[in-house]
Formats: C-alpha cells, structure tokens, sequence
C-alpha cells in the first residue's frame, strides 16, 4: 500500500474549488434567509475542498492504521485486550436499548432496570459482595468511589483520625492517585523478592490513622498473594478496610472470590474483565462492590427489586456518599457486560480464569529461554519479562515491542511495573486460540534471534507502520489539534 498517499491529513489533499458533491443552491438559500443577520456566517469555514473519492479513500484508509482487538492479538498486560463479541454489541445497539432516555419514570423502564439489577446481583455473586453499585465510569473512577465509601464508614463511626491510606509499591498507578484525591496521603508497602507484599513491613505500617489497604490479587506482576487472610486479619484488627483493586478479575472467575478472602470493599473493570470495548479511552465501567454493612453508603441513584417483584430507583439515602455521576453509569457497557456473562453461563464464567492462567503460562515457558523472568512462575493471567536474556546487542523493550508491529502484532506493556528496568508485561487472556498464542511465540523467538544477529534491524523497527516514533512527551505537553495549530507551528 501507498502509505504516503493515505497518511497525509485530509487537508493536504485540499485544492480550491475542489468539491464532493454539487447540491442545487435555491433550497438551502432560501432556508437561509430565515437565519438572523447575526447568526450568518460572512466568510466561508477554512474546510478542506475535496472530492468524494478522496475522502471515502482518506477516512477507510485512516480507519486502518490503528491497531485493535479485531485486527489481532493484543496481549497489553494488565489492560487484558480480550476480545469483545459482535453479540454483545449487537444487543447494546438494539434501540429497545440505545433509544432509553435515564430521566425516564421507572414505571415505563421496568425491564431496563431489570437487567440493571441483574448485573449487579451478578457482580456481587461473581465478588462475594453484598451489595454492587454500577455508577462509576472507570476503574479509576471506582477506586475514588470505593474510597469515599471508606472515608463515609469511618465518618459515621465519628473515627477522624484515620487520613492516610496504605498502597503497595506494585500497584496500578491509579492506586495512588485514587487515594490522593480521595484526600488521603499514601503509605508505600513494599514487595518482597518474588514480587509479593511484604507482611513485615505492612504490619509495621498498620496503626489508627490508616483507613485503608488497597491490594490487588493476582498483584501487578501476576503473582498470587497466599497472605491475603492474615493481612485481612491484621487490617481489621487495625480498624482499617481492606480495599480490592478487582480491574482485571480474569484469573480469579470461577476460582475465588474476594469477598471469601477478607476484602471489604471492591471494583471491576467490566472493560477489562467482562469484555465491553476499551476503545478510545472508554466508554468505560468500574462498579463498586462492598461487603454486608457498608451497602448504606454506596452513591445514588441505585436500582432495587421490590417485594412484588418490580423495579425501583432510590434516589436518595441519608448515609450515601451521595452522587458519583450524573446518572445511573454507562448503561449500554452493562448490556454488553450481562451479556458476555449469560452468554458464557456460571459454567462458562467459571472457565475464564483457568483459561487466561492457562494461556499465560503457555506462553511465559515457551519464551523463557530468551526473554528474561525474574520471577519464576508459574503466574496467574499475566507474567513480566525483564527484557531480553541478551542484552548484548543492545535491543531493549521498547524496540521489542516496535518491532512485533511489524509482525502484526499489538506490544505488551512496556516499562510498567516498575520493578524492573526493562519490563515487558503479556497478558494473552482466554479469548485467544492456541494457534494465534503459537504465531505470537513465533514472533517474540524471531525478535530475539533478530536482537542477536542484526540488532540494529530491531532497533530501527518499525518498518512498516504509518507512525513510527512519535515523541509521547512532546504530543502530551504541547498537543497540536487543530489543522491550524500545525500550520502556525503552535
Ligand atoms: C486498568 C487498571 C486500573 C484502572 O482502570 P481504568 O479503567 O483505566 O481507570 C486500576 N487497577 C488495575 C490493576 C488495572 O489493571
């Protein structure tokens, strides 16, 4: 393909006087003259002057050069890629759906509210949680929420004193951050060794000004904390919450539940875990989760089942945090998400776990060899290389991953966690085949023997995209968005 031809921006093929279509010009004049005098435009817009060809080509070709889940694999540890089904878009398009309005009385949306409730007595099944909200728009924004049901428990015990809030030095970044806003200060737990929380150095940490511990399990480097009852027990003892960072809850479907294991307080990532798209950023979902005696104080508006069997919003509760988004959360991410989990059955949700265990450590063996694991497995639904065994080329992570775009592949995550200098976090999920986690396998081994015997092949990959290197810091700090800010240079 002409990549040159179709990576240029619809501007550079504007010629002046250059036009799609021709309409007659009487109608829309004569609409026009309806116009105030202020509202009409004296100048023409600076769009640019296009035949129709050229833009069907532009925007078809555009919509190429991306990569997603439905081109190929995408294994972006602890992002978990899974693949989304048509089915499940295809239900949350139904205009049954999609044409609801949330104003609505719940008299004439009963079945909306159903499925509603459907899926937060799932989610509270699948967690060992009492109660679910679904309200938060991420899993960010879920961990601010379950933080601010933290902050409201001890609140209503009149316990002031409890101001900071315990992450280990593993955690998702959003963790921290989560915790600041929350207008915690944040207490660093370190790992040990084989990438689990320190116990030591946690108890040591534990007194009455902590409100919380955020833990995730599987941690960040795929690894199952075995200490999760003991340090239950040291963080109710301490008068603390143990808070669950549940994002990707893959490998613990249908083995356990965290809830069972001492966590009071949770969410999911139904983008991650129960495969509604991630697309652009969102729309996402990250449904609260909390244990019996801390469901009076989830946000508003909630859906409840009467004793006759209807529907019924509560809209306001003395003890609520109060609200968390303007309605009830991004409802068609729930279709999908109730869908993906009725499809699959308890049976089939009870496979997902083993499966991306699995598949993990089918492809963490077959690589071990030549990428470098410094934590021995077997992992749960993810594992961390630190980089090439051989480093002597010269060919870091960063070049791996370029490299596997050229061979159709989506990269892992880079540089995250920070444990190591060269991280390369996979998570393949259960969603894919054995032949494509073989085609994958392939690719990483001819990578390391590329590294070996021509590093600078690798280093200048890739070669075939659209993009090659674009500079991240530069497109944060100084973002050019219009057409205009490249011309002038801004
Ligand atoms: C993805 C992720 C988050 C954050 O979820 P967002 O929807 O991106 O805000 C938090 N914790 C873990 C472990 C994650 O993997």
């Amino acid at each position: 393909m002409n990549r040159s031809l179709y990576s240029k921006l619809i501007f550079e093929h504007s010629r002046s006087g250059r036009r799609g279509t021709d309409l007659p010009r009487r109608p829309w004049a004569d609409a026009m003259l309806h116009l105030p005098a202020a509202l009409m435009r004296g100048e023409a817009p600076a769009l640019p002057e296009v035949d129709e060809p050229t833009v069907a080509r532009h925007y078809t070709n555009q919509s190429t050069n991306n990569f997603g889940v439905d081109t190929g694999f995408y294994p972006l540890g602890s992002c978990t890629m899974k693949y989304n089904p048509k089915l499940s878009d295809a239900l949350a398009a139904d205009p049954v759906i999609s044409r609801l309005h949330p104003a609505q009385p719940a008299s004439t949306v009963q079945s909306a509210l159903e499925i509603y409730w459907t899926l937060q007595r799932a989610l509270s099944e699948i967690g060992g949680m009492e109660e679910f909200t679904l309200n938060p728009f991420a899993g960010a924004h879920g961990e601010l929420t379950g933080l601010m049901v933290i902050h409201a428990y001890h609140d209503s015990r009149e316990d002031y004193a409890r101001t900071r809030v315990i992450v280990p030095d593993s955690a998702h970044g959003t963790n921290p951050a989560s915790a600041h806003v929350a207008g915690y200060e944040v207490v660093e737990v370190k790992s040990l060794p084989d990438g689990t929380v320190d116990v030591d150095d946690l108890r040591s940490k534990l007194d009455a000004t902590i409100a919380a511990v955020m833990m995730t399990n599987p941690n960040t480097v795929g690894m199952f904390e075995k200490n999760i009852p003991e340090i239950a027990e040291m963080v109710h003892a301490a008068g603390a919450l143990l808070y669950y960072d549940g994002a990707n809850l893959n490998p613990m479907l249908g083995v356990a539940r965290p809830g069972d294991m001492g966590f009071d307080v949770m969410h999911i990532n139904l983008h991650k875990t129960f495969s509604t798209p991630h697309g652009g950023g969102g729309p996402g979902a990250g449904p609260v989760g909390v244990r019996k005696g801390l469901e009076e104080f989830l946000p508003v508006p909630r859906v409840v089942k009467n004793s006759d069997g209807s529907f019924d919003v509560i809209d306001r509760c003395d003890s609520s945090l109060g609200r968390v988004s303007a309605w009830f959360g991004n409802y068609t991410v729930f279709i999908r998400a109730l869908a993906y989990i009725l499809s699959l059955g308890a049976e089939g949700v009870a496979k997902v776990g083993p499966l991306a265990t699995l598949n993990a450590n089918y492809v963490m063996n077959a690589l071990k060899d030549l990428y470098l694991l410094p934590i021995p497995g077997p992992c749960k639904h993810e594992f961390v290389f630190d980089g090439l065994i051989d480093k002597s080329g010269g060919v870091t992570t960063l070049n791996v991953a370029k490299r596997l775009l050229d061979l159709g592949f989506h990269a892992p995550t880079i540089y995250f966690p920070l444990l190591f200098h060269e991280s390369l976090m996979i998570e393949p999920t259960e969603t894919e085949s054995r032949e494509t986690l073989d085609a994958f396998i392939a690719a990483m081994r001819q990578i390391a023997g590329e590294a070996a015997e021509n590093p600078e092949f690798v280093k200048s990959a890739p070669h075939d995209t659209p993009v090659v290197h674009p500079d991240d810091t530069q497109a944060a700090l100084t973002p050019k968005l219009t057409y205009k800010d490249l011309q002038d240079g801004i």
